[in-house]
């Protein structure tokens, strides 16, 4: 289990539809990076999952 190194909000004011939660599918809010290994690993959350973001290997 990772935390999250870095979180970003999710543009609104894009055409791009914003992506949904990973968790719960409700529209995303935030963007949190994770560190894998050699890699970035981007997961879209909600306002209500982002507290137990979370990335599992
Ligand atoms: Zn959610």
């Amino acid at each position: 289990m990772v935390k999250p190194f870095k979180t970003v909000p999710v543009e609104v004011n894009t055409k791009k539809t914003p992506g949904y939660c990973v968790v719960c599918s409700r529209v995303a809010t935030t963007h949190a990076l994770f560190k894998g290994e050699g890699v970035v690993i981007l997961q879209r959350y909600c306002d209500g999952c982002l507290p137990k973001a979370d990335y599992k290997y």
